[in-house]
């Protein structure tokens, strides 16, 4: 038998052999491994975008569990875990409008505040008296 083949997707071990693992590798309970695996790298809004156009699986139905897992075609998520999720992506969504004002207000402070603090040099400047060389500077006084 030698040395077996491990899957990551399905932490399991299965034999070293071309054929086992080629069957394995299109058996449901890998596949349904795998993408389970990457169904945890998706943001809520694509998982919400993906389930709102599908119809409700009927295995569920009667409460038992469906084979098919994140696979099946069919909706998994109640109405009501729908809203929740819809709640959380509208949550985001207005937390990064609020982070996008706040920058936004930010950098107009900081556009003010050195408008304000060039102004005061300048005027200060322009004050004393200038050595001819550097009376240009009055003409960048703003108004
Ligand atoms: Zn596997
Ligand atoms: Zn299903």
């Amino acid at each position: 038998m030698g040395r077996k083949y491990y899957c990551d997707y399905c932490d399991k071990r299965i034999q070293k052999d071309y054929n086992i693992i080629k069957q394995h590798n299109v058996g449901l309970p890998h596949l349904r491994a795998k993408a389970e695996y990457f169904q945890q790298f998706k943001d809520i809004e694509q998982i919400l975008a993906e389930a709102k156009h599908k119809a409700p699986c009927r295995s569920l139905k009667d409460g038992s569990e469906c084979t098919f897992g994140v696979l099946c075609r069919y909706r998994h998520y109640t109405p009501k875990q729908i809203w929740i999720m819809e709640q959380l992506v509208l949550q985001k969504l207005l937390i990064r409008q609020k982070q996008s004002e706040r920058v936004r207000k930010y950098m107009r402070n900081v556009e003010v505040r050195t408008e304000l603090f060039l102004r005061k040099r300048f005027d200060r400047l322009a004050e004393d008296k200038l050595p001819p060389s550097m009376s240009k500077v009055e003409d960048f006084k703003l108004s």
